[in-house]
């Protein structure tokens, strides 16, 4: 038996520490470079059994494996492959030079700068060397598939190797990486740790994966592979029937809820990559905040949504993306400006756009029944990109609070004999029940918007539809509910200038609704600013103050005005204030104070009876 000495070199003495130092936070992605590696030797070999080499005649294109094997006595964890192995030239190139090469380019490029450490995308590139974040020695134990002699090399922490030819520990064909655990790598010496790592960087690995913790195994064991060679996302959408996708789901997410619908995307040359994204079931707007889409590079996961490869809106969704030609070495801030990934996130929204408005024009029924799920799924995207807007802005609608669904065209069609390019709206359905019932019977529809982000996508919709108005259901009467007349009753103007605030000012119209007395409303430009400043203030729900452009509206046709001027002054105090109480009250802006002097002053008018 043959054995050689070598150092691995000057330049790299300082290699092994910083690899074990450095990488502390993402040590575990030792586990998913060593199975990649030994996952890329099987398929190296079924490439050339196909391709008929001829050392590779005789293979039969089966029985490929993966062994991952715990041994907590040896402190070993060792993982064997009967993929392509190596010869002893070809350790001596492939892993003293080009894995080491690429081991010390990867550290160059990012040591001693802590904010690029960070953004290495799943520390994605570092290889066969990361063993080193666990293991004091590692060996290699090879077979090369030609038949040549199998090959030894051990290499301990310092970067010293031996070589030893003609060994009989290693595989018969393939190769058995053994890392003599150590120091911080002990934690590894734990079935359930590496279990865990496995299902989670090699669940869909292409080639079968056995886990065995030897010193666990019972007499009867029988192992089967941890991981899933087919995903779903590599089979054709057409052979793929509802239960596939959600019983995938289910596994993937541990999701107990039914996903809402699902987009499964196969872009061929030139972008290449597969996904499939589900619309989690989404009611809140701060549930909708927990999406997670995972990134795979060939079946190898990299990593959680990452936000510089898929637009920010889709985070909300569940899924995966498998993009083999991302440039994943490289830095975050790198692929931000990456044409290819620009390519890749448009495609996806493009995807999801058709999705949702090949739904609209299908089933509307049906994509009525889930708008208010992905509703704010959908505002958010079109408020954050503006080609995700422009490919879906037909499939938008709104619930109405009488019931039912309409398109912003369908509205403006619907009231144009009443009002023209407006939209009414109440965010309430309770406390602006009153004045969405005024509309209601003038046949006028409102519609429901109920969240800080509806109100916010109305005025992405007023700038993108020029002339159209969105106006809350107390910012200004329709011409629909007036009739003729209105004129000003001196004496009841005086008896109300007295009471209300002075930025208030006081209208006379002649309603046809004869029984309401008055009605405040205060302009949509005035309560946007004031939810503004009520969002920023941190000032919770509380609204104390009238604000600028507040119109108390007096209806002229209604009998209780009238019947004002012919009241002595106290008692026509006394009515008015309770008149303008009311319209505060509906206006949802009583304050304890003028709450309680509403009611010692209706208790005075029961008194009177
Ligand atoms: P990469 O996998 O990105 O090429 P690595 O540093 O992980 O870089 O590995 C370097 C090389 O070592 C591989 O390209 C391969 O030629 C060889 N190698 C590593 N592991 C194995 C293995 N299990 N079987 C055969 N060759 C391997």
């Amino acid at each position: 038996m043959a054995e050689f000495k070598g150092g691995i070199g000057v330049e790299i003495d300082h290699i092994f520490p910083v690899i074990k130092k450095w990488l502390y936070s993402e040590k575990e992605i030792f586990l998913r470079e060593i199975v990649s590696n030994a996952s890329d030797a099987v398929t190296k070999l079924r490439r050339l059994i196909s391709l008929g080499e001829e050392a590779a005649r005789d293979i039969p294109d089966e029985g490929f494996r993966i062994d991952v094997t715990l041994d907590r006595d040896e402190k070993t964890l060792t993982v064997t492959d009967n993929g392509i192995g190596m010869t002893r030239e070809e350790v001596e190139k492939y892993i003293c030079q080009i894995a080491l090469s690429g081991a010390l380019d990867f550290i160059e490029k990012y040591e001693g700068d802590d904010s690029q450490k960070n953004g290495i995308i799943g520390h994605f590139g570092l290889g066969f060397y990361s063993a080193f974040m666990v293991a004091d020695t590692v060996d290699v134990l090879t077979r090369s598939y030609t038949g040549a002699p199998a090959v030894k090399w051990t290499c301990d922490e310092a970067g010293s190797y031996t070589i030893t030819e003609d060994c009989d520990e290693a595989p018969e064909r393939g190769t058995s990486i053994v890392m003599h655990l150590s120091g911080e790598g002990e934690e590894y010496l734990n079935s359930a740790e590496v279990r865990r790592i496995l299902d989670k960087y090699c669940a869909f690995m292409p080639c079968d994966i056995y886990f065995d913790d030897r010193s666990e195994k019972a007499e009867d064991f029988v192992p089967s592979p941890i991981n899933d060679t087919t995903p779903l996302w590599l089979r054709n959408p057409s052979e793929c029937t509802d239960e596939d996708y959600k019983s995938f789901y289910r596994k993937v997410f541990n999701d107990y809820k039914e996903p809402l619908f699902w987009i499964h995307i196969k872009a061929d040359y030139p972008l290449n990559f597969r996904g499939i994204l589900y619309f989690p079931k989404i009611n809140t707007e701060f549930e909708s905040l927990e999406g997670q889409v995972k990134l795979y590079y060939n079946q190898v996961f990299v990593a959680d949504n990452i936000k510089e490869v898929i637009p920010e809106y889709l985070l909300m969704l569940k899924g995966v993306l498998d993009c083999p030609e991302l440039p994943l070495n490289v830095s975050r801030s790198y692929l931000q400006n990456n044409g290819y990934v620009t390519k890749i996130s448009n495609h996806i929204t493009k995807k999801v756009a058709d999705k949702l408005s090949s739904m609209f024009n299908l089933d509307r029924e049906g994509y009525e029944k889930q708008w208010n799920d992905i509703k704010t799924f959908v505002e958010y995207g079109c408020l954050r990109d503006e080609k995700f807007y422009n490919k879906v802005s037909s499939a938008i609608i709104f619930e109405k609070c009488g019931g039912g669904f309409t398109t912003l065209p369908e509205y403006l069609e619907g009231a144009k004999d009443k009002h023209e390019n407006k939209v009414y709206y109440a965010q309430n359905k309770v406390s602006q029940a009153g004045y969405i019932s005024m509309f209601e019977k003038e046949g006028m529809d409102v519609i429901l918007l109920p969240h800080v982000i509806d109100t916010q996508f109305a005025q992405l919709l007023e700038a993108k539809n020029e002339g159209v108005q969105f106006l809350r259901v107390d910012s200004e009467l329709s011409d629909a509910m007036k009739s003729e007349g209105g004129e000003e009753i001196a004496s009841v103007l005086d008896i109300f200038k007295k009471i209300v605030p002075e930025n208030t000012e006081i209208k006379f119209e002649a309603l046809k609704d004869t029984t309401l007395p008055a009605l405040l409303n205060v302009s949509e430009d005035s309560r946007r600013m004031e939810d503004l400043m009520r969002m920023y203030s941190g000032m919770g729900n509380e609204m104390p103050v009238m604000p600028a452009s507040t119109t108390l509206i007096l209806n002229s046709a209604c009998p209780a005005i009238k019947a004002l001027s012919d009241k002595d002054e106290e008692c026509a105090t006394l009515l008015a204030k309770q008149i303008y109480g009311l319209c505060t009250l509906t206006q949802g802006r009583m304050t304890a104070d003028s709450l309680k002097e509403f009611l010692s002053d209706s208790y005075k008018i029961l008194s009177m009876i």
